[in-house]
């Protein structure tokens, strides 16, 4: 039988009702679902590890260290041949491409998973959810994070929750399903084989990135303000990319920030497509300012990727071109 880290952080999956309310708040850990899905038990040897419980919205980037650092420990010294990491959907995207980054050259499949409707409620996804990541921490052969949620196998950098309470939540940005758990599981020509030998764990981070969504009107003085205590600003444009440059223009701004030191990295705020940047003026103006084009990367992974970059340089050209170096399949190479 293969063994698996079953690592829990909390999230609906193990949620109870407040007392005499309807109002969710955490509950059940990993050793509790253990025992309310027995068949967990045939399928793996399992070793249960209580990270925290929390609801995923009070999840800070310390806590993406924390799971980082336990994925990696499983694999060193608990000599798993996978891991499952139970997760609040809120957040579980920027956990999962904080995840990708920070633990990789990963000898099996680390799969985050969840539910809409809690564990011991009727109807819930949660049971079905966690079987079917654990069939693919035990069957698939995959050497990179994962989501794992109503029967789509999603890569953790490429992930979005696109709907609040459905329990087809997430989605694949930028690229196809890694694959599907149904009566077998079919993974695409995409998919990232386990990679032999000792996973590397690197979880410098910095965390004073901001991520800011423009929006028509827009005043160009916020950005030097939130630059005055960031040293990165993801900045969700418009479309291929585009900010505005007549009218409250943010070509000036964004050359002030970038003169200031702030590392600005330019994304869209369309769920599908990319911030290319130089299809229009609107965009190529402002990579003529400084602004680093995220190309394909979706605004979650943009997000905690500069935060990652950050932890590791500040020198502008380093932090462009680890922006732009794909680590865990999180963008595509522009040729
Ligand atoms: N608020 C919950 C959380 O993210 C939602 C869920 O798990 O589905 O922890």
């Amino acid at each position: 039988m293969k063994r698996i880290a079953l690592l829990s952080a909390g999230g609906t999956l193990g949620a109870v009702r407040e007392d005499g309310t309807e109002t969710l708040i955490p509950g059940h850990d990993s050793p509790d679902l253990l025992d309310k899905v027995p068949e967990l038990v045939r399928i793996a040897d399992i070793v249960p590890r209580v990270l925290f419980n929390h609801d995923s919205s009070n999840l800070q980037p310390h806590h993406w260290v924390q799971v980082a650092e336990a994925v990696h420990r499983a694999f060193t010294e608990d000599d798993v041949d996978g891991v499952v990491v139970t997760h609040g959907t809120d957040t579980m995207a920027y956990t999962a491409a904080a995840l990708s980054l920070m633990v990789r050259h990963l000898p099996g499949p680390v799969v985050l998973t969840g539910s809409q409707l809690p564990f011991s409620e009727v109807g819930s996804d949660g049971r079905r959810n966690l079987l079917d990541a654990f069939r693919v921490a035990t069957e698939a052969d995959l050497g990179e994070v994962v989501l794992v949620f109503n029967g789509k196998i999603i890569r953790g950098s490429r992930s979005k929750k696109m709907r609040a309470l459905a329990y087809d939540a997430f989605e694949s940005v930028g690229m196809p399903l890694v694959g599907t758990v149904e009566a077998d599981i079919v993974l695409s020509p995409h998919a990232r084989p386990r990679i032999a030998g000792t996973p590397v764990l690197d979880t410098r981070l910095a965390d004073d990135v901001c991520l800011v969504k423009l929006f028509p009107g827009f005043h160009p003085s916020l950005l030097p303000t939130i630059a005055d205590s960031h040293h990165g600003i993801v900045l969700e444009g418009f479309g291929a990319g585009n900010v505005p440059t007549d009218e409250l223009s943010l070509v000036p701004t964004i050359k002030k920030v970038v003169g200031s030191g702030c590392h600005v990295v330019l994304t869209t705020q369309c769920v599908f497509g990319a911030a290319w940047s130089d299809v229009y003026k609107t965009g190529l103006l402002a990579l003529e300012s400084g602004a680093i084009p995220a190309y394909d990367m979706n605004s979650e992974a943009a997000l905690v990727k500069l935060m990652w970059v950050l932890g590791h340089t500040t020198e502008p050209e380093k932090v462009r071109s680890m922006m732009h170096t794909d680590y865990a399949g999180e963008i595509t190479a522009r040729s």
